[in-house]
């Protein structure tokens, strides 16, 4: 947050109509932009991206909102606030009648292990969701051979396949726009009152941060519609049905892999694994295969900066957990955003 002294709360940027560049078209990106509209309905808003919707690492995610435990902002209060925000800011969806088209869905889960209790715990959700609990006996057998740990829980799912599209109508009804452009540097978004950094993977190469790792992961797309809960086991696999009956068949994950080729093993690992699950998944029909960089930091980056003269505030670093998470990061981006386009800072914060 910036010193209060630095507020110029009748700053002449405010008045005008304040210029924005969003770099990153992403559900991050996106709803950054939206969000900022929201709260200022006189700016003028731009994404600036190299790729939008079936390009993006978004639109590659199940979407499920369940956080690995590691999961990490700047602090454990920090954390839990954009947890807290951003499943509010689905369950305000859910409540509208256009939930479905907008992508969002409640979901049960299981989460199955046939030798470790705790990976069936999550603490950063056992609180905030309707239902988590453990499994009964009846279901248990629900998991592989040989599952002696398991847990339930109530959560949602999101869909950027539709979340992106819809988010991106309603920035442009509201007079923003979305260009494809790859940014190279800040200093060329000098024109810009303020600039949000939502680059994902691509902030590693602005910022020259050594933080940001990719990791790795492929997935199956495939149709059943029978498969009604989501199932989640050891060996990072996973079964997360979505809507249209496609369900989403994963996983692995590539600590510093920047492979983006579908790898055949990988795929028949998936496959074996789910089976062992699920049997009938092997007479599915396959969709798609699927290969996407998760953007990892530790922790998450959200923060004001100054550079070379341009006023950036970084929203990157969601890693394999920032379909959930980023309306929650984006509420505090928008809210540093705007105290910063007030400020007269001319020099490094
Ligand atoms: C297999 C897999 C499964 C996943 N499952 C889940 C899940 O179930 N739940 C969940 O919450 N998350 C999940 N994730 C993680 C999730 O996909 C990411 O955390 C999320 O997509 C990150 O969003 P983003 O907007 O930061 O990045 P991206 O979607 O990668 O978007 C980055 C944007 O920035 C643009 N960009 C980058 N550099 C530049 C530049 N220099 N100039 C202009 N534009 C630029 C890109 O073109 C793109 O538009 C999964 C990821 C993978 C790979």
């Amino acid at each position: 947050m910036l010193p209060i002294n630095c507020l110029e709360t009748t700053s002449a940027k405010m008045r005008e109509q304040p210029n924005i560049a969003v770099i990153g078209g992403g559900v991050v990106g996106i709803t950054v932009a939206k969000l900022f509209q929201d709260r200022l309905k006189n700016a003028k808003v731009t994404v600036l991206a190299e790729n939008y919707t079936e390009d993006t690492t978004s639109h590659i995610a199940a979407g499920i909102f369940r956080p690995g435990t590691s999961f990490k902002g700047p602090t454990k209060e920090i954390t839990k606030k954009w947890l807290n925000e951003s499943w509010q800011f689905w369950q305000d969806i859910l409540k509208t009648p256009d939930a479905e088209q907008i992508g969002v869905m409640t979901l049960g889960a299981y989460i199955f292990s046939k030798e470790n209790y705790h990976v069936t715990r999550n603490h950063l959700i056992e609180d905030l969701v309707p239902i988590y609990r453990p499994v009964t006996d009846e279901e248990l057998k629900l998991g592989p051979k040989g599952t002696k740990f398991g847990s339930y829980f109530s959560t949602l799912k999101v869909e950027c396949e539709r979340y992106l599209p819809w988010m991106g109508n309603i920035i442009v009804e509201r007079g923003g726009e979305l260009i494809n452009r790859k940014v190279e540097n800040f200093a060329s978004l000098s024109n810009y009152d303020l600039v949000f950094n939502c680059a994902g993977l691509g902030a590693k190469y602005l910022c020259n941060d050594y933080d940001m790792v990719p990791i790795r992961g492929q997935v199956i797309k495939v149709k059943a519609p029978w498969v009604k809960s989501a199932f989640y086991g050891d060996i990072d696999t996973y079964i997360i049905p979505g809507l249209n009956g496609v369900v989403t068949l994963g996983g692995c994950r590539g600590y510093d892999s920047y492979n983006l080729n579908y790898c055949k093993y990988d795929a028949a690992s998936i496959l074996e694994r789910c089976c062992e699950f699920l049997p009938n998944l092997k007479n599915a029909e396959v969709i798609a295969h699927k290969v996407g960089l998760r953007p990892h930091r530790m922790p998450v980056r959200v923060e004001p900066e100054l550079v070379d003269g341009v006023k950036v505030v970084h929203c990157y670093g969601h890693g394999g957990y920032g379909v959930m998470t980023a309306p929650g990061t984006a509420i505090d981006a928008v809210e540093m955003g705007l105290n910063f386009l007030r400020s007269n800072i001319k020099n490094k914060l």
